[in-house]
């Protein structure tokens, strides 16, 4: 096969979300030659749809926050199965990524004495976000796209190109990683990646020993979520296939408040701002219900009444926050059993309520696009009457396992991750606002090494071997050739509709993986899955290459079912419920949980191109065998400084007897 066209580079990052972008500056900033790739126009990543703001301590509303209490409510909102190293680093230097992102040009909301204001969000102790109206992600994106070009401008002014040290590829999609099996430890050191661009077709690979991934969640192997097209987990899949593990896959987060009317609609997010702005969650019996579901392990930190609820909004130091501000693993749940118990809207949600809580004019300012949102699409005023909300799946918490300083994948020289593909920071459940911070953060110390490591290696690189180049070029055309050609159709099959196996995948993880999760439902998820697969193989897509939009879904499914199958195994495995993770068979968090990460890998035979070997016989349609194997790794012990910040009666909540008397 003709190779395709080759660029070298020193890091590739792989995303252009707010965790791409900030890898990318601050590896440029080292001296790397970056590349950025990503799917989609340039700007238009998921950063740019986060509404309600970025988490950071700065103590700007209430002096009382700071780090050590930042770090306690996110331990505590992912129930303590967070890398506290990661969650450490997060809380300690979200500020600085928040003061950096104002020098480079952020206008934030200001208080009254003209500080960046912050606002109250689910879990957080303290008002912590920083935001712009409703519209912090797009004000994140174009301050780091605007950091991008001036730091290209410099580029001009020293060598003449804008590119010379920082190129954007958009509309350009990964399916490889690529590994030069005779450098580094565990299998080989990352060499490149493949690409096709989307518009042309055309294959492309980049030589690079450093490749960052920034791709983002895996929401569209959901029917009902808030997530866009974009979101088929790339990047779990890219890191698995290239040998690294996923851990904390079981969780993922359903937001509480998702349209749920029209259907055209469903899942389209109702950012948790309302509720931190004072909107109130009611049954159709007009209840406070959120009063009734409290959970022991939070019940001396919310409000016992609606009364002392409501005080708080104006004095937070001396009463305790409403429940509406548990966090979102909680929230989601309460409103699944009101719904189920007959008490939910007549669309199958709840009432959110923010017209009887504000006046009109300052839910406009302070809910922009909420106002514009709820016109627009369910013509619904929100300042004059409720809105109805329902559980949407929103975030993955599981990701890449990497080296919590450094970002690198553990095991995979080369390969790093920062932002949402990568796991652990959250846990079993991520507080909102952390992913902004989390991908500023970890964006930048992915960067940082991913530079560091390209730079110091000097001349000697991996290479990229054209045998794994013919084998991605050849796994990216399968689809054209899955028809009649396939030796697995029977006469006249014209093969399966990529389209419709995308369906019944979203339909399998919705109905049988969700929000309230039950044994023999997860296994038959893993028969369907195993099915899906089959059938994923025969997927066969006509026409050409040119800008193809059924080869692109063909190519995706490869990354849809590798994920959904560490989500479903993950889940089986885990018989608790923690965070994102409700088990209707386990109802309780078990304390010894705590003690497990559950690692997804790729199985022997894995990565026999493109949906994986089988095992023999019908053993396909069984749970028990499939592409991933799950490996038990015993979480480390919490740093004792950090585990003095909590009383030891909340620690005894969470940790099992030996971790509490060590
Ligand atoms: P993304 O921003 O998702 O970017 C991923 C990038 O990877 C894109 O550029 C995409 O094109 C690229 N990509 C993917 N696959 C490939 C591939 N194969 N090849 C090339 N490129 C690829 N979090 C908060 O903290 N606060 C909020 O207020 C908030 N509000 C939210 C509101 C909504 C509606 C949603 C959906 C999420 C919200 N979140 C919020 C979550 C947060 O926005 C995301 O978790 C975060 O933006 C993820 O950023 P990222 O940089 O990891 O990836």
């Amino acid at each position: 096969m003709t190779q395709p066209e080759r660029q070298a580079w020193d890091v590739v990052v792989v995303g252009a979300g707010g965790a791409g972008l900030r890898a990318a500056i601050e590896a440029r900033e080292q001296g790397a030659r970056t590349a950025v790739i990503c799917k989609s126009l340039f700007g238009k990543a998921h950063t740019v749809m986060a509404e309600g703001g970025i988490a950071a301590s700065m103590g700007n509303v209430n002096e009382g926050d700071n780090w050590q209490v930042h770090f306690r409510d996110t331990m505590r909102g992912g129930k303590f199965l967070n890398d506290w190293r990661m969650a450490e680093l997060h809380a300690r230097e979200a500020p600085d990524r928040v003061w950096e992102l104002e020098t480079w040009g952020a206008l934030f909301d200001r208080t009254a004495d003209g500080r960046i204001s912050q606002r109250n969000f689910g879990g957080h102790e303290y008002p912590r976000l920083a935001h712009v109206g409703d519209r912090t992600g797009l004000e994140l994106i174009r301050t780091l796209q605007q950091k991008i070009v001036s730091l290209q401008q410099e580029d001009f002014r020293e060598f003449g190109d804008h590119e010379a040290r920082l190129k954007v590829f958009q509309e350009c999609t990964i399916t490889r990683v690529l590994k030069d099996e005779s450098r580094g430890e565990d299998g080989g050191a990352v060499s490149g990646v493949f690409a096709y661009e989307r518009e042309s077709g055309r294959f492309f690979v980049i030589e690079s020993p450093a490749v960052v991934l920034a791709t983002g969640g895996i929401g569209k192997s959901f029917k009902v979520t808030s997530n866009s097209w974009e979101y088929t987990g790339d990047g779990h899949a890219l890191a698995l296939l290239a040998g690294a593990r996923l851990t904390n896959m079981e969780f993922v987060q359903f937001h509480p408040t998702g349209m749920v009317w029209p259907p055209s609609v469903k899942g389209i997010l109702v950012t948790e701002s309302v509720r931190g702005d004072g909107g109130v969650l009611r049954n159709s019996d007009g209840k406070r219900f959120m009063f009734d579901y409290v959970p022991d392990v939070f019940k001396d930190k919310y409000a016992k009444t609606e009364e002392e609820g409501d005080r708080w909004y104006e004095d937070a130091d001396n009463n305790r926050r409403p429940p509406e501000l548990l966090p979102r693993d909680e929230v989601a749940r309460a409103i699944n059993a009101e719904v189920k118990a007959g008490r939910g809207s007549p669309h199958g949600g709840v009432f959110l309520d923010v017209s009887t809580r504000m006046p009109a004019e300052t839910i406009r300012r302070r809910l922009p696009s909420m106002h514009h949102q709820f016109k627009e699409l369910a013509d619904v005023d929100i300042t004059a009457e409720p809105m109805e909300v329902g559980p949407t799946c929103h975030y993955v918490m599981g990701g890449v396992w990497v080296e919590p300083d450094t970002a690198q994948a553990r095991g995979v020289t080369g390969l790093y991750a920062a932002g949402e593909v990568a796991g652990g920071m959250h846990g079993s459940n991520r507080l909102g606002g952390n992913s902004l911070s989390d991908l500023l953060v970890f964006g930048r110390r992915a960067g940082l090494h991913a530079a560091q490591y390209a730079l110091g290696l000097g001349g000697g690189r991996p290479a990229v071997d054209p045998g794994t180049v013919d084998a991605a070029a050849d796994e990216a055309l399968r689809p054209f050739s899955a028809g009649a050609g396939a030796g697995e159709q029977t006469a006249g099959d014209s093969g399966e509709n990529p389209y419709t196996l995308h369906q019944e995948l979203q339909t399998t993880m919705n109905d049988l993986v969700g929000i309230i999760r039950r044994g023999g439902e997860m296994t038959e998820a893993l028969q369907q899955l195993a099915r899906l697969r089959a059938r994923a193989r025969r997927a066969g897509v006509e026409g050409h290459r040119q800008f193809n939009p059924g080869w692109h879904l063909a190519l995706d499914l490869r990354n849809m079912l590798l994920v959904s199958e560490c989500v479903a195994r993950a889940a089986l495995e885990r018989e608790e419920s923690r965070g994102g993770h409700t088990r209707e068979d386990h109802p309780e968090m078990d304390r010894q949980w705590r003690r497990v990460n559950l690692l997804c890998r790729l199985a022997d035979g894995g990565d026999d191109t493109p949906f994986g070997k089988e095992p023999a016989g019908d053993a396909a349609a069984g749970p028990g065998r499939g592409r991933i194997e799950l490996v038990r790794h015993t979480t480390p012990h919490i740093r004792r400084d950090l585990l003095a910040l909590f009383e030891k009666d909340e620690l005894a909540k969470y940790l099992p007897d030996e971790e509490l008397f060590q």
